[in-house]
């Protein structure tokens, strides 16, 4: 089994079989499984998972929540977890120096966190983990976006934002939910760049979507996956 990327979908790249046509599963844990016809090259298998990447999103997101409504996170070895977009396995490990670390592809968690605090201190250690990466991404992003705008944020705060993904005051304070950092870089950066552009209207009128079309031109693909897989950012 070869591990292969195509944009931002991982899969798993099974032997060649005796068939006609490319089969795609998710698996139960969520993995993408790929096998090809025999005679297909690793590029030709890419271009077909690109060329179902819908479909991979849609049933991704159905997996995702099916396993959100009805598994019980069991936080042991294996358990997959969201970060920028892609899935990492969760491993427990012993004589780490920090609680949890991203490390070779795996979330490492100290094996303490879990037996000393339970299954709420392994929650809370990773949403630490999440507000913290959230708060140097989100701020890069700002600074990254904000003069583009034409507009001077002057806080910047990352927390558990409840339902919303994210929000600015009438004093140019921007508050985003940490769960922000399970969505690929490039909806995190509509997040933004959506915010920014409530420095301007404060509302959703033709006008707000004109300032948000001059900074991401494609931001409507963008607002549709948020919409569409939005609520599969969790755990
Ligand atoms: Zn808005």
């Amino acid at each position: 089994m070869i591990s292969r990327r195509v944009r931002d979908i991982d899969y798993q790249l099974l032997p060649g079989a005796d068939r006609k046509t490319t089969d795609i599963v998710i698996e139960r844990n969520g993995i993408i499984a790929v096998r090809p016809p025999k005679h297909f090259t690793a590029e030709q298998v890419d271009a077909v998972v690109d060329s179902k990447r819908l479909w991979i999103y849609k049933n991704l997101a159905e997996w995702r929540d099916l396993n959100a409504a009805h598994v019980v996170r069991e936080w042991v070895n294996g358990e997959t977890f969201l970060y920028l977009g892609r899935n990492y396995r969760l491993k427990l490990v012993s004589n780490q120096d920090t609680q949890l670390k991203l490390k070779n592809g795996y979330f490492c968690l100290s094996r303490d966190v879990i037996d000393l605090g339970g299954e709420q201190a392994a929650k809370a250690t990773l949403e630490a983990f999440y507000t913290e990466k959230g708060l140097q991404r989100l701020l890069e992003r700002v600074n990254y976006f904000a003069p583009k705008a034409g507009v001077v944020p002057v806080a910047i705060k990352v927390k558990d934002h409840g339902f919303k993904w994210a929000s600015c005051s009438k004093a140019g304070k921007l508050a985003f939910h940490w769960k922000c950092m399970m969505a690929p870089p490039k909806i995190i950066d509509y997040i933004v760049a959506h915010e920014l552009c409530h420095f301007h209207y404060r509302d959703h009128s033709v006008a707000f979507w004109n300032e948000v079309d001059k900074l991401m031109p494609d931001y409507a693909e963008r607002k549709a996956w948020l919409r569409d897989y939005g609520a599969s950012l969790d755990f």
